[in-house]
């Protein structure tokens, strides 16, 4: 179903409400290390503005990976982006209350003010319904540019939602769901999707339902090793999911009555005598790890074997990395399906990077800007993949 999209929308003289996504990292000196994600919704607020919104902004921001850290003020965001924009972006005291009100009367045809972090109470991810209404009362007009929180249910991507008449998508948004989009519903084939990371568990519902549209699925990474453990392998001190054997195997099964799509696995892999970058490497055969090793990258053959693929593909999905990337030693497997999918750009392919870590690789290896799009949201892009309706995509009105 496709949603309205705000370029369709008369703004000029309206207050429009527009949730994004601010959630950058913050560095040790508590300084914005990285402010791609404000950079990102330029576009959407600056169209807003030259059309004569009154622009309300929204965003969480919880740099802390610790969940009961104190979320900061966005005090350093609101002046990062009036640079950005070249113009002053107020940040108001709070979310909602009288100050709020007071603020929003100043507001002319094409001002922009920002509310204070949506996350400094429990109220936004409860989806609490006063808190969502509101917000709501703050305009009369929404427009939803956080592709990486459309898959939570909370005030600000799906409460405040139920009072709003008009509920559009962002640019940033539209973007997202065209290219995710069109690769689920009418992929050029060869589609080729890589999925890796350390973990069965947390992608095995999106290797099911890739496995029903894709022609390859490549696995890489940790996961890799309890496949193996399925099909007998001795898999050594590698990554191991002793509870997801029995998954892995039927999955393996899948494949081989034809059914599914082919699943390509690693032939070699880069062992380590320890969790370490200084360990020892050694290449061995998929087929004969030693028992005392630990695989911790795709080897030599693998990346030959995944390279070639990726790059006859006409759509590529990847997410996850294929080994330690964060250890220098073993990022070569991870790099070089990065380095694939810039060659398949290059040869006319829809290539796409799920968010998370692969998108971390991405960036680390300057690649960025050579494949069709880096998705800003690891889980929500993952819950896309996956086929499940995204509550804060459900939520815009339809064209
Ligand atoms: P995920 O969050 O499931 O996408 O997993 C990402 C993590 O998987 C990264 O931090 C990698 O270090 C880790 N990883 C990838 N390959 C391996 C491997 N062969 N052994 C251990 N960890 C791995």
């Amino acid at each position: 179903m496709r949603k309205l999209f705000v370029e369709n929308l008369q703004v000029r003289g309206s207050r429009v409400l527009v949730r994004v996504d601010f959630n950058v990292p913050l560095g040790k000196n508590g300084e914005i290390t990285d402010d791609r994600r404000i950079q990102e919704s330029l576009r959407t607020i600056e169209w807003l503005s030259r059309n004569g919104a009154r622009t309300v902004l929204m965003s969480h921001w919880a740099p802390s990976k610790k969940k009961e850290d104190p979320k900061p003020s966005l005090k350093l965001v609101a002046e990062r982006l009036s640079q950005l924009l070249r113009k002053d972006v107020r940040l108001a005291p709070a979310c909602t209350g009288p100050e709020v009100k007071r603020m929003l009367q100043g507001l002319g045809d094409g001002d922009v003010m920002l509310l204070e972090n949506l996350r400094l109470g429990p109220e936004e991810e409860k989806n609490d319904p006063r808190f969502a209404a509101e917000l709501a009362e703050l305009a009369e007009i929404y427009v939803n540019d956080a592709f990486g929180s459309a898959h939570r249910a909370h005030a600000s991507t799906e409460g405040v939602t139920h009072h709003l008449r008009q509920r559009a998508a962002g640019f940033l948004m539209k973007k997202e769901l065209d290219y995710l989009g069109s690769a689920l519903e009418s992929p050029k084939r060869p589609f080729v999707a890589i999925i890796g990371g350390a973990k069965i568990s947390s992608k095995i519902d999106v290797i099911g339902a890739l496995l029903k549209k894709v022609d390859t699925l490549i696995i890489g990474g940790g996961m890799a090793f309890t496949f193996f453990k399925a099909m007998g392998r001795e898999v050594g001190k590698s990554l191991l999911e002793g509870d997801k054997v029995d998954v892995a195997r039927k999955i393996l099964e899948g494949g081989k009555t034809g059914s599914q799509a082919r699943i390509l696995l690693p032939i070699d892999c880069i062992a380590a005598d320890r969790y370490d970058n200084d360990a020892e490497r050694l290449v061995v055969d998929s087929g004969k790890i030693p028992v005392d090793r630990q695989c911790l990258d795709i080897g030599p053959a693998t990346i030959e074997l995944f390279s070639r693929t990726i790059r006859e593909a006409k759509t590529v999905v990847w997410n996850g990395p294929m080994g330690v990337f964060e250890f220098p030693n073993f990022a070569r497997g991870t790099f070089a399906v990065a380095q694939a999918l810039v060659d398949c750009t290059k040869l006319g392919g829809i290539t796409i990077v799920g968010g998370g870590d692969s998108a971390s690789a991405m960036a680390e290896a300057g690649l960025e800007s050579q494949v069709s799009h880096v998705s800003t949201g690891g889980g929500a892009s993952l819950e896309f993949l996956e086929g499940k309706k995204l509550p804060g995509v459900e939520a815009l009105s339809d064209a």
